[in-house]
């Protein structure tokens, strides 16, 4: 890195363009692709300061959990944090030895030496502050800086311990670094080409979208599509980082998650088409219709920290009606122990559950503006002779319940008549 330095103009000052590039699992699953994203590093490196962030090789993360799993169902969440925190240590040592072997001058470092400071929450911790000093030194001393994703330490209060922050943290570790450094570009590289209009192994005419802003993709990740970690996307809207997100084994331009244009009155206020199979339905069964019901259910389910969603009541004949909703498929065992207590509480009839059901999203900001878009969903649907179970919205999504065998056909008449296929 030994070229000429580029410089961006920061309060007049000029100063070295800083840049954070991640590096998901997939990316460096073997040896042989750590090498060949250090390579890339090297080569595209230009001068730049770079703060790499990496996942665990291929599927480390879950082979570690299996491990403690076998030992103990319900293994103590401090061991675990520091179990699965060894993932991004060894794939980050790897990817410095690589660096070093191209001739590139770099350390590596764990989440606490980075200077990640987290709340003391096993298996997912929020990140409370970060100190960039050790970064910032090394970077000066123009190495490349590789950092162990998905984790951080407490303070030394709570014992400087090793915590993780969560299934898929990387994402977060990178844009919060960015955010601390106030980095000029925040690249997650990863091995799809950008965000989509849809899911291309359902509909291969899904087109890749420049750009996308910050709600757009939360609805698109609380919906079922998996780019990237929706805490990662939150924190680049409260931080002001644009995210670039694209292939690691290619250069195509990727997609960019950033603040809304609002000069882009004339795109499609249709987005993308996102879908969700890992949903469960559950109806409680003939509920007093009176007040409070809802609120005791709902509570209950508040406690134990679970989202749901698609909610629906009937109307009540002779005093009873039923309530439904959905939650996302791991949380069903979980919803049903909470549940039975109240159902006796209440005197409700019965708790029902149904797995064969799916959501199909359109997600779009236009749609605030644009009033008739929910018709044309339904349209749509009805028109591929697709039952409507439920629907739910929020300002920029519609979403419907359907059955799940129907989530093929759904996806693709909604990418058909929203008009997101390919030009
Ligand atoms: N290795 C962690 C996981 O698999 C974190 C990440 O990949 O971002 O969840
Ligand atoms: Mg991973």
């Amino acid at each position: 890195m030994h070229r000429q330095t580029p410089v961006s103009s920061f309060n007049g000052k000029a100063e070295p363009v800083i840049v954070v590039q991640k590096y998901g699992g997939s990316s460096v699953a073997t040896t042989e692709k750590i090498r060949n994203v250090a390579k890339r590093i090297a080569e595209k490196a230009n001068g730049a300061r770079i703060v790499v962030v990496v996942s665990a090789m291929g599927d480390t993360t879950d082979d570690l959990l299996n491990m403690a799993q076998e030992l103990c169902p319900m293994p103590d969440g401090r061991e675990l944090d520091k179990l699965l925190a060894t993932g991004e240590q060894i794939s980050s040592a790897l990817m410095t030895i690589a660096l070093q072997a191209e001739g590139i001058s770099a350390v590596s470092l764990t989440g606490g030496q980075a200077g990640i400071i987290t709340e003391k929450v096993p298996g997912k911790a929020r990140i409370l502050k970060i100190d960039p000093r050790r970064i910032r030194e090394e970077l000066n001393n123009e190495k490349v800086v590789v950092v162990a994703g998905f984790q951080g330490v407490t303070d030394h209060a709570n014992w400087a311990d090793i915590t993780t922050l969560g299934r898929g943290g990387s994402d977060t570790t990178a844009v919060a670094l960015a955010a601390a450094l106030k980095a000029d570009r925040c690249e997650i590289y990863t091995d799809v080409d950008g965000v989509y209009t849809t899911d291309p192994r359902i509909e291969p005419l899904a087109a890749k979208l420049d750009t996308i802003c910050y709600e757009e993709m939360l609805e698109m990740a609380g919906q079922g599509a998996r780019v990237m970690h929706s805490r990662a996307v939150e924190l680049g809207e409260l931080y002001d980082v644009s995210i670039l997100v694209a292939n690691s084994a290619n250069d195509t331009p990727g997609t960019v998650i950033t603040k809304e244009d609002p000069t882009m009155e004339v795109r499609n206020p249709v987005r993308g088409i996102a879908h969700d199979t890992d949903v469960a339905r559950l109806t409680v069964v003939s509920v007093p219709d009176r007040p409070g019901i809802a609120y005791q259910v709902f509570q209950r389910l508040a406690e134990k920290n679970i989202n749901v969603d698609v909610i629906l009541q009937n109307v009540s004949k002779s005093g009873v009606a039923d309530v439904s909703f959905t939650v996302a498929m791991p949380d069903l065992e979980k919803t049903k122990c909470a549940l039975y207590p109240v159902i006796k509480e209440i005197g409700a009839e019965d708790l029902v559950t149904d797995q064969n059901v799916a959501k199909v999203s359109i997600i779009g900001s236009g749609i605030r503006s644009h009033p008739g878009y929910a018709a044309r969903m339904f349209g749509a649907l009805s028109a591929d002779g697709i039952n409507i179970l439920g629907i739910s919205t929020s300002e920029i999504r519609i979403t419907c319940l359907i059955e799940k065998g129907a989530v093929r056909n759904a996806v693709r008449a909604l990418h058909k008549t929203f008009e997101l296929e390919k030009p």
